[in-house]
């Protein structure tokens, strides 16, 4: 049996009930645990003679570093088989939250300048599915049925797999093929059932796989390691979450990078990605997913002062209503506010004292206004706008 329904979280006003009443359950979190004693990602790393052709069909990054980012918009498939796997709505935005936080550096690492919005959750029961091998039968029709438009989405599945997770890499397959994406198992999202790996981070581990990410151990202590110059060399994957000063590549400078989110560490032992790795990643975008930000590279990237970022608003132009999605990097007072073209403010979407956090306004002009313009958002006396674009 297979049925689909729609998330309760996007579904507004009268049919919220009766799409509800068709999701699964919302159910207590699974009290017994899953066992996973390290990191099993499936992700299948190429060979070294094919990394290198790859690292020279590499184009370098056309602006500079501070500059790249974007916007990625992910659709969300959630498998269940009746009993198991049912994540919760609370469990998807947190899981959503756990990536923003952890690409833009609010962790402890570098801020990648990539920002991830939610455009779609959707629920099918399948036994089959849910219980999902990797390179089957099974996860190719499961893809071919629920991708949404690669080109410009990441579409992350969540199943039951003897993985913590897997994804293609950005070379693997063409950009607007539907059998790429991410596979995570259900146990990993904030709040899941497999102890020290249930903070949400495999999903940031696997997106830094999409994005062409290697392990840091790749070549072990043998160059060219993850091709990426800021991340030490390590011999094998970290278990755990040993000392800082763990050094399995002595001979080679630095210790190992056991707290970056392409080890294998605990969740709770990560906690960076580093300016390199954002280099590459800016660099594989741009060279084999060019279509694929809301945001393009370089252009609209996140404005940001000292204590706030406001994001680009997508879709541009937005039919009647538009999301803005803002973050503070400290608790203040903030105002947002959308103005037209001549300056007028007309509406004040937040005024107030907030704590730190990410955070989604809504700006729903009444009778639906067309027209440009323009979102400040002020944190402590400091602003940041964004464009946004109305059509009826
Ligand atoms: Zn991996």
């Amino acid at each position: 049996m297979r049925s689909r329904s729609l998330s309760c979280v996007h579904s507004p006003g009268f049919l919220l009930a009766l799409l509800c009443a068709l999701a699964p359950p919302a159910r207590a979190l699974e009290t017994a645990s899953i066992p996973f004693t390290d990191r099993a990602c499936a992700t299948i790393e190429p060979s070294s003679a094919e990394a290198q052709a790859i690292q020279q069909s590499l184009q370098e990054p056309s602006a500079t570093e501070s500059g790249l980012g974007g916007v990625v918009q992910v659709a969300l498939h959630v498998i269940w088989n009746g009993v198991d796997g049912a994540i919760t709505d609370a469990q998807v935005e947190e899981q959503i939250e756990e990536l923003n936080e952890d690409f833009s550096g609010a962790s402890g690492g570098w801020d990648t300048g990539y920002r991830f919005v939610l455009t779609s959750v959707d629920r099918t029961l399948d036994a089959n599915w849910f219980d999902l091998a990797m390179g089957s039968n099974n996860e190719r029709r499961m893809k071919e049925a629920l991708a949404v438009d690669p080109l410009h989405h990441v579409n992350v599945y969540t199943a039951r797999i003897s993985a913590l997770g897997w994804s293609s890499f950005p070379w693997d397959i063409a950009e607007d093929d539907v059998h790429q994406g991410i596979v995570i198992h259900y146990g990993s999202v904030p709040g899941g059932a497999i102890t020290n790996f249930n903070l949400g981070r495999t999903l940031t581990h696997e997106m830094g796989h999409y994005f062409g990410l290697f392990h840091v151990f790749f070549t072990g202590c043998l160059e060219p390691n993850d091709y990426v110059s800021d991340t030490p060399a390590e011999a094998q994957a970290t278990t755990g979450c040993p000392p800082d000063s763990t050094d399995t590549c002595s001979s080679m400078p630095g210790v190992d990078p056991i707290h970056n989110y392409l080890d294998y560490s605990y969740d709770a032992c990560y906690s960076q990605f580093t300016a390199g790795q954002d280099a590459r990643m800016d660099g594989m975008l741009q060279t084999y997913r060019p279509h694929f930000l809301a945001a393009p590279l370089a252009v609209d990237s996140p404005r940001a002062s000292r204590d706030a970022s406001l994001w680009p608003v997508i879709p541009t132009p937005s039919t009647r209503s538009a999301k803005l999605v803002f973050a503070l990097r400290r608790e203040g007072k903030v105002t947002l506010r959308v103005h037209d073209l001549a300056g007028r403010v007309v509406a004040t979407l937040v005024d107030g004292i907030l704590p730190a956090g990410h955070y989604t306004q809504v700006f729903a002009p009444s009778g639906g206004a067309s027209g440009v313009y323009f979102a400040v958002l002020t944190a402590e006396g400091e602003h940041v706008a964004q464009r946004l674009v109305l059509t009826r």
